[in-house]
């Protein structure tokens, strides 16, 4: 009997390693064709200054939407495609869309999210460099967001491809900062102009003494080496509160605005704020 049981729970086992496989293999596959099926959009999340909540930048994200399993999440997919070449193609027809999207806003930037492999692609500054001048966008309008896994192994060569890029005129961001393996040292050795703290401290800010600790470190570095900090996942009014007393620059998050289709991004550029513009607030006296 008991050894019936273990016999059974082996192959159930090795069956769902089976459908595991078979998963990320559609995952592949169906991928490879989704641009060409028009199944992939950008949405954009505004970013927004502490000062009047004015709106000074969209995240770009990636939808993708099957035919077969529905919205599949870019945490998802993007890993898949990172470990093929699959993921410049998508690269690419990001940076395309965004800079397309781009035009039609005033003046905000857009930052578009770089995966390890991407960053390190041979001629990757070349290759970004052609695709803005394509659309005829200035690089300052332009935010590359990378992790620290990207800059960790080669640090030498990441340090001077951010180099030639930020004289290029892009923006940099040091995205989800504090999760990965990046020394205190490399940091001072980067050209940035931004860190975007995780998610996961935002979230466990009110609740653990570690995460609003990280929290506030982050900040104070951030501006003591001159940089922009932004708070990602900012959900509530209260962790907004807290990150404003704490000095901090950026924020993004549901407490503002989730992730939005290119044509309501569009409406929120031109809007400026999110809120009230500043000067509507004003009571002007009557004569
Ligand atoms: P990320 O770059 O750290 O993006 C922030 C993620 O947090 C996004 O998830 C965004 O929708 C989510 N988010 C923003 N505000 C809140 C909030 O207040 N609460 C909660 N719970 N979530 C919030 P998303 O869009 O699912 O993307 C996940 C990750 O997939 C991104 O993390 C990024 O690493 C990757 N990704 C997305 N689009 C692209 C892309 O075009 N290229 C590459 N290489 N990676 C991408
Ligand atoms: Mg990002
Ligand atoms: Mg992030
Ligand atoms: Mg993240």
């Amino acid at each position: 009997e008991s050894k019936r049981a273990g016999r059974g729970v082996v192959r159930v086992f090795d069956e769902s390693m089976d459908e595991s496989i078979r998963f990320r293999r559609q995952i592949e596959g169906g991928l490879s064709e989704a641009i060409a099926k028009g199944e992939l959009k950008m949405v954009y999340q505004p970013i927004i200054s502490r000062d009047g909540l004015e709106i000074i930048g969209f995240e770009a994200l990636m939808r993708w939407n099957t035919e077969e399993f529905g919205p599949i999440s870019p945490a998802m997919f993007i890993p898949i495609a990172e470990e093929s070449n699959l993921i410049h193609e998508l690269g690419d027809w990001a940076i395309d869309e965004a800079a397309k999207t781009l035009q039609q806003w005033p003046g905000q930037y857009v930052s578009v999210n770089f995966s390890p492999r991407q960053f390190r692609r041979q001629n990757f500054v070349g290759h970004i460099i052609e695709r803005v001048q394509h659309h005829g966008i200035a690089p300052d309008r332009i935010q590359i967001e990378i992790t620290e896994t990207a800059i960790f192994d080669d640090a030498e060569r990441a340090a001077e491809t951010l180099y030639r890029l930020r004289q290029m005129g892009f923006r940099i961001a040091l995205d989800d900062f504090g999760t990965g393996y990046s020394s205190l040292y490399n940091i001072r050795r980067f050209a940035l102009d931004c860190l975007k703290i995780d998610r996961s401290f935002i979230d466990g800010m009110g609740r653990e003494r570690a995460s609003a600790a990280i929290v506030h470190s982050i900040i104070h570095l951030g501006r003591a080496l001159g940089l922009e900090v932004v708070a990602e996942g900012v959900e509530t009014q209260e962790q907004l509160d807290t990150l404003l007393v704490a000095g901090c620059s950026h924020l993004q998050g549901y407490f503002f605005s989730r992730p939005v289709d290119a044509d309501i991004a569009c409406e929120l550029a031109e809007r400026r704020w999110l809120g009230t513009p500043p000067g509507d607030n004003v009571v002007t006296l009557e004569a």
